[in-house]
Parts: C-alpha cells; sequence; structure tokens
C-alpha cells in the first residue's frame, strides 16, 4: 500500500490599504520562504512585526504585522 500524504497549504493574506486588492504575501514573493526571514505561522514576534509590503495591484507600500 503506498503512502497517502497531507499537504499543508499555509496563506498569508492580507489587504491593501490602498486599493483594498486582497493578497498572499507568500504566493506574491516566490523568496519567501528561501529567504527563511520567517518561519511558519510566525506571530508576535520582532521579525514579523511591521514587515514591509508592496501591493502587487496598485504598488503601494505599507508595512503588516504577521497574525495567527
Ligand atoms: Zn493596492
Amino acid at each position: 500500500m503506498s503512502k497517502v500524504y497531507a499537504n499543508w497549504n499555509i496563506t498569508l493574506d492580507t489587504e491593501c490599504p490602498e486599493c483594498e486588492e486582497c493578497f498572499d504575501l507568500i504566493e506574491q514573493d516566490d523568496d519567501f520562504w528561501t529567504d527563511a526571514k520567517h518561519s511558519a505561522c510566525e506571530h508576535d514576534t520582532p521579525s514579523s512585526q511591521n514587515v514591509d509590503v508592496e501591493c502587487p495591484q496598485c504598488g503601494h507600500q505599507f508595512k503588516v504585522d504577521f497574525c495567527y
């Protein structure tokens, strides 16, 4: 019998305060995990607060705090 796997699917959703576009920070940033700046579900830590984000829709730059 072959093994059956279940895949975690983590998203980090935010909304642009400028144009209200909703997007996933992980999907938008190809290097999110490679850069390893954050661990999965990280929140309430210095490195997961005031994180610079750029809206893929309008280019607005803002800061977010990761929450879980
Ligand atoms: Zn925007």
